[in-house]
């Protein structure tokens, strides 16, 4: 058993590993920090609050509240008759499409905006930036947690896969590893890849407020908010509000969702959209 319990973090180690070095050797977008190392140890600090905010709430409230559900029956799928392949099935899904709609929220309600924001200033994007969430986000996801607990009603295990899989997902669609495009392409319409999350990365408003997913693309194509057809070598990351390098030091970052906030988009939205020659559904380079 003690085996088991110390795979799972093997594993993202041993990816995260994998991805740091692939996406030196093959960038996909230019670099554009004079300080690559100072951002790295600020991504990694933020990185391990957040994990510790993480644990903290797992802890304390999602492990209890899933035992309760267990017990008590409660979420929708203890009440439906499907067999039980088919059941965890359905509750990765709809776990899945849970936290597309929570990313969403996030963008969209100020007083969650505040936290998500810190992850969205990182003027770069690589696998550092797929742990750089602040801590406050970290515990505010026991709302989501809780909710898709006690609302869906998915087993223990399907949980468990489905938040290994996820946390796999966020370290490599961050990541800034260039795919062949003609791999990317296909596995796009599957799964979030870096080209595909580059384009809510993106310092545009227009852009940023699309491909909400976080593991399945699915979600972005059934709502309308798929948009790939942006080149990476045209986006720049970041926030427009937020691009003073001096506050964007680990000091600053952990203290921005408790400071007086800045409009994130001074001039509003971009009057004029991007000319792209690629149809909309297509995926640029
Ligand atoms: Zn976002």
């Amino acid at each position: 058993m003690k085996r088991l319990h110390w795979a799972a973090p093997c594993v993202f180690g041993v990816v995260l590993a994998a991805l740091s070095v692939a996406e030196r050797r093959r960038p996909l977008r230019r670099r554009v920090e004079a300080r690559p190392l100072h951002r790295a140890a600020r991504n990694a600090t933020m990185g391990v609050t957040a994990l510790v905010a993480s644990a903290a709430v797992e802890w304390a409230i999602v492990r209890s509240a899933g035992a309760w559900a267990a017990r008590n029956r409660v979420g929708l799928l203890h009440h439906v008759r499907m067999p039980a392949r088919v059941k965890e099935v359905v509750g990765f899904l709809a776990l899945d499409y849970s936290i597309y709609l929570w990313h969403i929220v996030n963008h969209r309600v100020p007083g969650l905006w505040r936290f998500h924001l810190v992850h969205h200033v990182d003027r770069e994007l690589d696998v550092s930036t797929g742990v750089r969430f602040h801590f406050g986000e970290m515990a505010l996801t026991v709302a989501l947690r809780v909710a898709q607990i006690l609302g869906i009603g998915v087993d223990r295990q399907t949980l468990a896969l489905w938040q290994r899989l996820l946390t796999l997902s966020v370290v490599f669609h961050h990541s800034n590893l260039r795919l062949p495009i003609g791999l990317e392409r296909p596995l796009s319409r599957l799964i979030v890849t870096p080209r595909l999350h580059g384009v809510h990365h993106s310092e545009r408003k227009d852009e940023s407020g699309s491909n909400f997913a976080s593991l399945l693309s699915v979600w972005d194509v059934l709502h309308g908010t798929w948009r790939v057809n942006v080149p990476q070598r045209a986006i720049t990351i970041g926030v427009p509000g937020q691009r003073d390098p001096r506050e964007l030091t680990i000091g600053p970052l952990l203290t921005m969702p408790f400071r007086p906030q800045r409009p994130a988009w001074p001039d509003g939205d971009q009057p004029t959209p991007r000319l792209l020659p690629l149809p909309p559904t297509t995926l640029a380079e």
